[in-house]
C-alpha cells in the first residue's frame, strides 16, 4: 500500500491492498481502470514510464489478480502476433454503496470496476435509529449476497446535508428531517456491528467523485469538475486537481444558497431568492402548475412529478417547455460564480431536469454568453451526469474503492 491521503481512525485495523506497491504501480492501475481494454504500449505512453517498467509492473498486477489479459487476433489476414490487451479483474474485490435520499436508501453492492450487480431500496423512517437499523438489516443482507464476502473492502455511505466525513455525523441535515447533528456514523456502526471500513460523505461531493471515477469524458478525464445535483434542494460537489474539495468547515459547494434576488422568496436557510428558490425540482414543479393554471386548465390536481413535468417537455408540452426554460435560465444565473470563482472544465448537472437537456442546455448557454466573458464561458464544457445509476450512489461505491486504488478523490 502506498499513500493514504486521510487516515480514518475507525479503520487502521484493516489495510488490505498490500500488493500495491509503489505510486508507478497505482499509476498503471488507474490507467488501466480508465482505459480498459489497454494494451502495454498504450499504457506506456499513457503513463509516460519506460516500456520495460511497464512491463514489470503489469507483471505484478497479474500476479496479484489485480488485472487479467485477453488475447484478440491480428485484424491483418497475415497473422501476426496476436494483440494482448489489459482489464480490471471484476472480482478481485467488492464495495457496498449505500445512498440516503431525501425519501429513499438504496443499498448496492459492486464489483471492482463500479458496476452495480444488486441492490434494494427502501423508504427513509422519520427517525434516524429505526431508519439505520432497516438499512443495517439491507446491508447483512447484501452482504451474505456477495459472491466472496471476505472480498468486500468496506461501506460507502452518501448522506444529504453538511456532514463531516471523518464521524459520519449530519450536522445539519433539513432534507433528511432527522435534525440536526445526528451521529449518523456511530448510530450505523454500532447496527451493523461489522469489522468493515465504513466511510461517509455528502452526496453532492459523491456525484462528482463518481464523475471523475465512473464517468463518460472525453480524453483526458476532467481534473477540475463541479457537479450540481438539482433534486428537491440543489447542492454541488467540487473537484480541483482530482481531489473532492470540502473547504474547512466540510460546507463548500452549497452554490443553492447563492442568493439570486435578495427581495425574492424566503428559503430554509433563512436567507431569500436562492438559486434552489427558483431552481429546484419543487419550483419547476410549481411553475408549471401555475403556467397551466393561467392557461385555465384546472382539471389537473393529481400530484405532477419532475419526471411529469420533464417528459411532458419532451413531448411538446407548452407549458412543461417554459417552466424549465424558466429554470435553465435560473441555473445560468446560478453558474455565474461557480465558473468565475472554481473556474471548472467541465460543470456536469444532474437530476431528472438533466433529461430534458435539449430544452435547458441552449438557454443556460444563452444566459452564460450574456453573463459571462467568453473566455471563461467558451472554456467550460456543460453536460448532464453521464452516469446510469444514481450517482450518489455511485460515488458511495467509488468511495471504498478508491482507497483501494490509492487513487485521488480523497480528501
Ligand atoms: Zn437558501
Amino acid at each position: 500500500m502506498t499513500t493514504v491521503k486521510k487516515i480514518d481512525i475507525h479503520n487502521v485495523e484493516r489495510a488490505t491492498h498490500q500488493a500495491l506497491r509503489d505510486l508507478n504501480e497505482v499509476l498503471v492501475l488507474n490507467v488501466v481502470r480508465e482505459r480498459q481494454p489497454i494494451s502495454r504500449i498504450e499504457i506506456a505512453e499513457w503513463t509516460e514510464l519506460e516500456g520495460s517498467t511497464v512491463s514489470k509492473i503489469v507483471a505484478r498486477l497479474l500476479d496479484n489478480e489485480y488485472v487479467y489479459e485477453l488475447g484478440v487476433a491480428a485484424a491483418s489476414p497475415n497473422g501476426g502476433r496476436k494483440k494482448r490487451y489489459l482489464h480490471l479483474n471484476p472480482d478481485k474485490a467488492y464495495a457496498i454503496g449505500v445512498d440516503v435520499g431525501s425519501r429513499m436508501t438504496t443499498v448496492a453492492l459492486s464489483d471492482f470496476n463500479g458496476r452495480i450487480l444488486r441492490s434494494s431500496s427502501t423508504e427513509n423512517d422519520a427517525d434516524p435509529q429505526r431508519a439505520l437499523e432497516k438499512v443495517a438489516v439491507n446491508i447483512r443482507k447484501i452482504l451474505q449476497s456477495s459472491p466472496a464476502k471476505e472480498r468486500v473492502e468496506g461501506i460507502g455511505v452518501s448522506l444529504i446535508g453538511l456532514i463531516d466525513p471523518v464521524e459520519g455525523r449530519v450536522l445539519a441535515g433539513e432534507s433528511l428531517g432527522w435534525g440536526d447533528d445526528v451521529p449518523v456514523g456511530a448510530m450505523l456502526r454500532q447496527a451493523l456491528n461489522l469489522n468493515l471500513p465504513t466511510y461517509f460523505e455528502n452526496g453532492a461531493r459523491l456525484a462528482a467523485l463518481a464523475e471523475l471515477w465512473f464517468g463518460h469524458h472525453a480524453s483526458p478525464q476532467p481534473r477540475d469538475l463541479v457537479f450540481l445535483d438539482i433534486e428537491e434542494g440543489i447542492g454541488a460537489g467540487i473537484v480541483i486537481r482530482g481531489q473532492l474539495y470540502h473547504g474547512s468547515l466540510h460546507g463548500a459547494g452549497e452554490f443553492g444558497h447563492i442568493s439570486l434576488d435578495p427581495e425574492g422568496p424566503a428559503c430554509i436557510c433563512g436567507g431569500r431568492g436562492c438559486l434552489e428558490v427558483f431552481a429546484s425540482d419543487r419550483a419547476t414543479i410549481e411553475r408549471y402548475r401555475e403556467l397551466r393554471r393561467a392557461e385555465g386548465n384546472h382539471t389537473e390536481d393529481a400530484p405532477v412529478t419532475m419526471r411529469d413535468v420533464v417528459a411532458r417537455g419532451l413531448q411538446g408540452d407548452p407549458q412543461a417547455i417554459a417552466a424549465l426554460r424558466q429554470t435553465a435560465t435560473y441555473l445560468g444565473r446560478g453558474l455565474v460564480p461557480v465558473i468565475y470563482s472554481v473556474n471548472p472544465g467541465v460543470i456536469v448537472l444532474g437530476g431528472v431536469i438533466s433529461e430534458a437537456w435539449e430544452i435547458i442546455y441552449p438557454e443556460i448557454r444563452r444566459v452564460l454568453a450574456s453573463q459571462v466573458t467568453r473566455f471563461y464561458s467558451s472554456h467550460v464544457s456543460i453536460i448532464p451526469s453521464t452516469l446510469k445509476d444514481i450517482p450518489s450512489l455511485v460515488g458511495a461505491i467509488a468511495l471504498v474503492l478508491s482507497r483501494a486504488f490509492s487513487a485521488p478523490g480523497l480528501g
